[in-house]
């Protein structure tokens, strides 16, 4: 064979090994192009572009070269294509990474066009207001809020109160009685044994209110626990006219202006004289319903002079100093206005009863 015909032989041959180069870097990067995720490219620049990856085959191959001319060729070759392929893998992971991001933020976007989740609407318990009602009426009639246990002893609770041991008073307010010789209050009286023992010989002008306890017949209208609100007064001179007038008042702002009450003759051991309050019935206008027993006046306070049994116990000067008291029940107070039927719906937190007191 000639020179020149192996000049050529060979230029061939270099021809398509470097073309051979070409082709498997060409579908490489098609490879790369096609790629849909992140994970798939990850496999591809392992698998071509990697340790141990298709170029670096072909650059161990070519380094073994005899024939530094086709060895520096080729080198430079491979160079260049590795260079061009890692950079298409990189913009590549770029472009999948925002691809990835954009999902992302269209999943989370927020559609402030949706209807939002409505909260249920909160109120106060229908005691809580009618306890906040009453505070509000008598802090403008001058009167000071007071809080007592509902925890208490026998002689704040009964002894001072004119009730001592073995009073007959003291079976009719049977209550729980507690192991180191305290008892759960039968009434927000006690507040009275308290104040009163505090501050002898001062004029008071008193509103609590609070949970009592009595082991009580289980009907539609009693349970073991009740809210009750106690209200008294000491000053000289205090008398029946001075209860009428607060209690009317206190009526009228509950209930309006249309309404009226009557005092009935009563016995508590620790008022004297006591009464009844009665209020004219408002469901029946006082033609007779079920909730005023056909009668056209519910029962809705007991009231009286403080006793001076009582104030004497407490340290006051019955020669100067009177005072009047009256308590009452709220749930009643509530079950009368509105005509509710059973003491128990105030305790049982039923959403559909509670909602119907939203009014503030
Ligand atoms: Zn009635």
């Amino acid at each position: 064979m000639k020179e020149k015909d192996l000049d050529k032989q060979e230029s061939l041959y270099r021809y398509a090994e470097i073309e051979k180069i070409n082709s498997i870097c060409a579908t490489i990067q098609q490879k790369i192009f096609a790629a849909q995720t992140k994970e798939e490219l990850q496999k591809i620049k392992k698998e071509y572009l990697g340790k141990g990856g298709i170029i670096s085959q072909i650059f161990s191959q070519t380094i073994n070269l005899s024939d530094q001319k086709e060895k520096k060729e080729k080198i430079k070759l491979i160079n260049e294509w590795r260079s061009k392929l890692l950079t298409i893998t990189e913009k590549k992971e770029q472009g999948l990474n925002e691809k990835e991001l954009n999902h992302q933020l269209l999943n989370e976007k927020i559609d402030i066009t949706l209807e939002g989740k409505k909260l249920p609407f909160a109120c106060l318990h229908p005691l809580t207001q009618l306890i906040q009602r009453i505070y509000d009426i008598f802090l403008r009639l001058g009167y000071q809020i007071v809080e007592s246990p509902e925890v208490e002893t026998e002689e704040n609770n009964f002894t001072k109160l004119n009730m001592p041991f073995g009073h007959p008073a003291r079976d009719m307010q049977d209550t729980f009685y507690l192991s180191d010789g305290l008892l759960l209050r039968t009434h927000t009286t006690n507040v009275q044994s308290r104040i009163l023992s505090e501050n002898p010989n001062t004029e008071l002008r008193i509103i609590s209110a609070g949970k009592v306890y009595r082991r009580d017949d289980d009907d539609a209208t009693h349970t073991h626990q009740f809210t009750q609100v106690d209200c008294f007064v000491t000053g000289k001179d205090i008398s029946f006219s001075n209860l009428k007038g607060t209690l009317e008042l206190l009526m009228k702002e509950l209930f309006g202006e249309q309404q009226v009450i009557r005092f009935r003759p009563s016995y508590f051991p620790f008022t004297e004289p006591s009464v009844e309050v009665d209020a004219a019935c408002l469901q029946c206008q006082q033609k007779g319903c079920e909730i005023c027993k056909r009668s056209g006046w519910v029962e809705i306070a007991g009231a009286g002079l403080i006793h001076p049994q009582v104030l004497k116990n407490c340290g006051f000067d019955t020669k100067i100093y009177s005072g009047f008291a009256f308590a009452f029940g709220l749930e009643r107070l509530l079950m009368i206005k509105y005509g509710i039927e059973n003491i128990r719906n105030f305790y049982l937190n039923d959403i559909r009863f509670l909602q119907q007191f939203a009014w503030n």
